[in-house]
């Protein structure tokens, strides 16, 4: 089948129609309100690319291609791209497509209608890149003809070169990446937004509806604060909800083109849902979720006070573990429980299982499924373990220690520094950890379900908009969808350490045996995997921060110095300068990727100590043909004193960014070995002195209009994050499981601001 209207299509057909075509048909088949529309199946782009002959061509041109070669690259890509442009779509092929456009006006009633025109990804499981026009969405066309030159646009977006790239690197062949194309009626929304069918942020039964004027792009692209409402979904009663100064909305302009206008004074503060239309509404989101059998993302709109529902998709990122629907539990107390272990809490979760306890690496097979790891420290060889665990529990280590930062990472509750865990714990004995208080139970026990969901879920998609950015921290690559998933603004710290350790082999013997290509390809492949998803948010990549202790354990990594205290000793920028080839080949890497099309990525580099480090890193990504702040964004994270004291001297050179780094800069102004678990009650992000120098470097930064941000794990706690948006700090980057809590907090905190403003103007 070549065009297909969403009548006939259902959710199996994602082979042929793509994920969206599929969906939009699948509710319209359900009676679902959905504007009418058909599909340009992926059968027809692969008619048109066999019958034309061009498909033989540009596979000849693909298969020429040296994808590191850039300028090739993206000479090929235009070439491609254009042959799809300027290739006649045979008559046959086009026949069918206005004919499915006509029909369409004819059943509308209207002549020529405006339509929304969007690529629908036929393999939902390939990442973004491999179809880089996934995204494309072109509204307001109208016409026959132009119906047919954007459908064509859609295909050739397939050819980008960042979708070349991607699928070059990661071994899909392109002549098995198809796409569908989905021409359905505008909307012309009075008002729009979303819906989550349960509380995506706790699973809780009640509908989490966001609306705004106009058309719904205002609210899923994040350029309005929406009106927010929850609804029972047992009552359809309205249980809270708050009303946003609405500041802009889109609509169509004269020239049929989709425009940015403000928001006319009468409606700003004016509540855009009645209680009829919330009640509606659920009552829908509740027919949706029933015929899905899970809990939905949905996007919505009215229209002449008649609802269409334009989208939906499964909360991917609700607790596997959550039921929705049902609050009750049959929770155990904890009161009665004995406690057999302390530690501090490093990642929140309640987990219980068997003890499985690991002394020697080769041990690590005896981890199954749920099962809880006990180890002295853990180190990069035990992920794939850890992903196997249900919770983690070390003798060493503090709370920003390895085994801290990938369990939050992985969402598996985490409890470190107990000091003897694994002399006290005996091996298949069945315990309960509670990943937040940092405490370890007898005995396998469940706790409120609630509770827990509040605990280890990474929340979904909740767009509340922040003038101050939140961002995700990401440490592990293969992490990043997960990140992603919360909503982040950006990531503000991708940490190179694990892609390093994972590797096996020490960067510097990469170099030494003369194998530069191989690390630079290692870093790419790693790096990819992070701006691809994020792409085009901002990912500052933080140049290798390597830790002698932490880097013997490579191959090569038997030259590691001894140091009495590492953590004081050579790692960050200061080892980089010493071993400036590993530096470049990170910025090489960089290079190539920016040239590919990941123009989304800045540079950070760590643990300065004086603008002089920096100036020379700066000299070294110019040695590579990187220009500092003309092709990438360049700053520096604060982690010691002498930065944070001295922070003008740095803005002076030149930075676009300053992140506080606050595990460091903790440890450093305080003389508290972070990894310590017998100084780590010494340890405190809040410390006067601590928060003195974050408050100067925030303040310095402010004065001077370089942005500032955050990336220790003090921005993922939202009591300090409160002082740094009072401070006027641009953004901050949390762990996955912190996202959520953070932007409430900076959104509550920023309303509150206004507030009070607004209160003493008026005394
Ligand atoms: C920090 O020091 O706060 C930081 C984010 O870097 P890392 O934890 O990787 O040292
Ligand atoms: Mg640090």
């Amino acid at each position: 089948m070549y065009v297909e209207r969403f009548e006939n299509i259902s959710k199996e057909d994602v082979g042929i129609a793509g994920g969206k075509g599929a969906n939009l048909g699948e509710l319209t088949q359900t009676g679902i309100p959905v504007p009418p529309g058909f599909v340009v199946t992926a059968e027809t782009y692969n008619k048109f690319m066999t019958d034309t002959g061009i498909f033989n061509n540009i596979m000849d041109i693909l298969n020429r291609i040296d994808i590191n070669n850039t300028k090739e690259l993206q000479q090929s890509a235009e070439k491609i791209k254009k042959i799809i442009i300027d290739t006649h779509i045979p008559e046959d092929i086009s026949a069918l497509i206005i004919e499915a456009y006509n029909a369409l006006c004819q059943n509308i009633g209207e002549e020529d209608v405006l339509v929304a025109i969007r690529s629908s990804a036929t393999a939902e499981d390939l990442p973004e890149a491999s179809f880089a026009g996934q995204q494309d969405t072109f509204l307001n066309i109208q016409g026959p003809e132009n119906v047919i030159e954007y459908v064509r646009k859609c295909w050739a977006s397939l050819f980008e070169a960042r979708a070349i790239f991607y699928r070059e690197e990661n071994n899909f062949e392109h002549s098995k990446v198809y796409i569908a194309v989905v021409v359905q009626e505008m909307v012309e929304a009075e008002k729009a937004g979303v819906m989550f069918t349960v509380n995506p942020s706790t699973g809780e039964d009640v509908a989490l509806i966001e609306g705004s004027w106009g058309l719904g792009e205002a609210v899923v692209s994040g350029s309005v604060t929406p009106d927010t409402y929850y609804v029972d979904n047992k009552t359809n009663e309205v249980v809270n909800f708050s009303i946003a100064d609405k500041k802009v909305m889109f609509e169509k302009s004269p020239t049929g083109e989709t425009k940015q206008v403000d928001v006319p004074k009468k409606l700003r503060n004016k509540r855009v849902l009645s209680e009829d239309e919330l009640v509606e509404l659920t009552e829908m989101g509740k027919r949706i979720q029933n015929h899905y059998g899970s809990p939905q993302d949905t996007e919505w709109a009215f229209y002449e006070n008649t609802l269409y529902m334009l989208q939906s998709r499964p909360i991917t990122t609700l607790d596997e573990s959550a039921e929705f629907g049902s609050s009750e539990s049959e929770a155990d107390s904890l009161e009665d429980k004995e406690i057999i272990v302390k530690g501090l809490g490093a990642s929140p979760g309640m987990a219980s299982g068997s003890v499985k306890i690991i002394r020697k690496i080769d041990e690590l097979d005896k981890i199954q499924e749920g099962d809880i790891m006990v180890t002295t420290m853990t180190t990069p060889d035990m992920v794939p373990a850890m992903k196997r665990s249900s919770g983690i529990i070390t003798d060493e280590g503090g709370i920003t220690c390895h085994a801290a930062i990938i369990s939050r990472e992985l969402g598996i509750s985490c409890v470190v520094g107990t000091g003897n865990a694994t002399e006290i714990l005996k091996e298949n004995s069945k315990v309960t950890l509670d990943g937040k208080k940092g405490l370890v139970f007898e005995g396998e026990f469940k706790i409120a379900e609630e509770k827990q969901n509040e605990q280890t879920t990474v929340q979904a998609t909740a767009p509340t908009i922040t003038v101050t950015e939140v961002k995700v921290n990401v440490s592990m690559p293969e992490a990043a969808k997960k990140a992603f998933a919360t909503g982040a603004d950006g990531v503000g710290l991708l940490r190179t350490e694990h892609m390093m350790l994972t590797a096996g082999v020490h960067p510097n013997k990469f170099i030494k045996d003369g194998r530069e290509d191989e690390l630079i390809k290692i870093l790419m492949e790693n790096i990819l995997k992070v701006v691809d998803v994020f792409y085009p948010k901002p990912v500052w990549y933080r140049t290798l921060d390597a830790p002698t202790d932490e880097f013997k354990t490579l191959d090569g990594g038997e030259n590691e110095p001894h140091e009495h205290n590492p953590m004081l000793g050579w790692r960050g920028i200061r080892r980089e300068l010493d071993q400036s080839d590993i530096l470049k080949a990170e910025f090489k890497a960089i290079k190539k990727l920016r040239e590919q099309g990941y123009t989304n990525i800045g540079i950070m580099v760590p643990l300065v100590q004086s603008p002089d480090e920096l100036k020379k890193a700066k000299e070294i990504a110019e040695e590579v043909g990187l220009r500092p702040h003309k092709d990438i964004d360049f700053g520096i994270m604060v982690e010691t004193p002498a930065a944070a004291l001295c922070i003008e001297e740095f803005i002076e050179i030149g930075i676009d960014f300053a992140s506080l780094g606050t595990n460091d800069l903790t440890q450093y102004t305080l003389a508290v070995d972070r990894n310590n678990e017998l100084v780590a009650k010494n340890y405190s992000e809040e410390h006067p002195a601590v928060l003195k120098l974050i408050a100067r470097t925030i303040k310095k930064c402010v004065e001077a209009g370089v942005k500032s941000s955050i990336c220790g794990q003090a921005g993922s706690k939202p009591h300090i994050v409160e002082k740094l948006v009072e401070i006027g700090i641009s953004s901050v980057s949390a762990n996955t499981d912190a996202v959520t809590d953070v932007r409430h907090t900076v959104a509550r905190y920023e309303q509150k601001l206004l507030l009070d403003v607004a209160r003493k103007s008026k005394k």
